[in-house]
């Protein structure tokens, strides 16, 4: 099959692999109808996160038409359309039955590697180095999905493709950012990053109760669709004093959970001895986050990307008495309920689907997506079918 694969000069290009086979008798095999990029993808080409080898795949927001299934696959049958959770668990561990997914014990192919990285194995995830799952990912025509039980959902008829699509991984880790930041009815909510997470954020602590929405980002094109989409407020960093703004919509405390969504790697080393050290800030939106929230209140961590950094305001979290907080999606917990919601009308994602590409232009999508931010918030691929090039989606 094809397959856009990290290539050994460090680029991105389509390539004929061999296709995925079931292994385990819980595997089932997925022909991809969708898949997206997302900003987690930008760090691993920035070379920020060791582990990637040539041939590998790249991708892990997706969905697509069961192919063939295990012989111990209850849910699924051949031809169902399925939407497949990006993290893999294994739903059966002290961490998955305790509604930890994103922390499973078994979800990783080799658990070593995360264990060196984190101090502990961690679900894994599609399209990622070892250490973070080392399954192929979804940016081919097929993909093999462990634990398909688990992590595969059959999709509600009446949900298009471009819509369910985003259950996979944006909506669930925005979900998750304003449920375990604890959006209380009548907060007052910030985010940093009007990217599709973000957004997806933003949306979620509306629906959680939220009194008032701030998305914070730099990209006018991005924070007006976090507007038109999300019914949040928005702040450009670029011409606003984010903090006395906020300070000024929140009654003069700060939000009461401020969620850092912006994705990608920490900042570069400044000084000459930091260069030395190879020593990373803490990436500015997350310094902000813990400055503006309100005493008292939660700061939740979605970008993982940045790995290890310094300079990050320990001082502010004690006296201010803040609860920090991160995880990885908890795919599982969330993915029914946001089906549900899609299928209602009441979760609208589409409009993140901005660019479709055939598979053959992936590498393209990927520059769109990274040198063009403001204009494209997901570059999509479509292994199967090809749509017109660069196809807006109707509003
Ligand atoms: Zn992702
Ligand atoms: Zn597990």
């Amino acid at each position: 099959m094809r397959a856009l694969c990290w290539t050994s000069g460090g680029e991105l290009a389509v390539r004929q692999v061999p296709d995925p086979e079931l292994r385990n008798d819980q595997d089932m095999i997925v022909r991809v109808r969708r898949s997206a990029t997302c900003g987690d993808d930008l760090s691993l080409l920035a070379g920020r996160a060791p582990g990637l080898s040539p041939g590998d795949v790249l991708g892990h927001e997706f969905l697509g038409d069961v192919l063939e299934v295990g012989p111990a696959v209850r849910r699924h049958r051949v031809g169902d359309r399925v939407v497949v959770c990006a993290s893999v668990a294994c739903g059966a561990c002290w961490y998955c039955r305790r509604g930890l997914p994103g922390c499973c014990d078994n979800g990783s192919t080799e658990p070593a590697a995360g264990e060196a990285e984190w101090g502990h194995p961690v679900a894994g995830c599609f399209g990622q180095p070892r250490a973070a799952g080392g399954f192929a990912g979804s940016h081919a025509e097929y993909v093999r999905v462990p634990y398909a039980d688990v992590g595969a959902f059959t999709v509600p008829e009446s949900v298009g493709d471009d819509r369910a699509l985003f259950a996979s991984d944006a909506a669930p880790a925005g979900w998750m950012g304003a449920d375990l930041g604890a959006v209380r009815p009548g907060d007052v909510v910030a985010v940093w990053g009007a990217g599709a997470v973000g957004q997806l954020t933003a949306r979620a602590a509306g629906l959680l109760g939220a009194d008032r929405v701030v998305v914070v980002d730099r990209h006018p094109g991005r924070l007006l669709m976090a507007r038109q989409h999300t019914g949040a407020e928005t702040l450009d960093l670029r011409h606003t004093d984010v903090l006395a703004e906020l300070r000024e919509l929140s009654g003069g405390r700060g939000p009461d959970v401020c969620v850092e969504a912006v994705g990608g790697a920490a900042e570069e080393p400044r000084s000459l001895a930091d260069r030395f050290t190879g020593r990373r800030r803490a990436p500015e939106a997350l310094r902000e986050a813990v400055h503006a929230c309100r005493k008292g209140g939660t700061v939740f961590v979605l970008n993982g990307g940045a790995r290890v950094v310094d300079a990050f305001p320990t001082g502010a979290v004690v006296h201010k008495g803040l609860t920090v907080r991160g995880a990885r999606q908890h795919g599982r917990r969330y993915v029914p309920m946001l089906l549900d919601r899609m299928a209602r009308d009441e979760l609208r994602t589409e409009h993140l689907a901005t660019h479709h590409f055939p598979l053959e232009r992936a590498a393209q999508g990927y520059a769109l997506f990274r040198d063009h931010p403001d204009d494209c918030l997901r570059a999509v691929f479509t292994p199967h079918e090809s749509p017109s090039i660069d196809v807006r989606p109707g509003e």
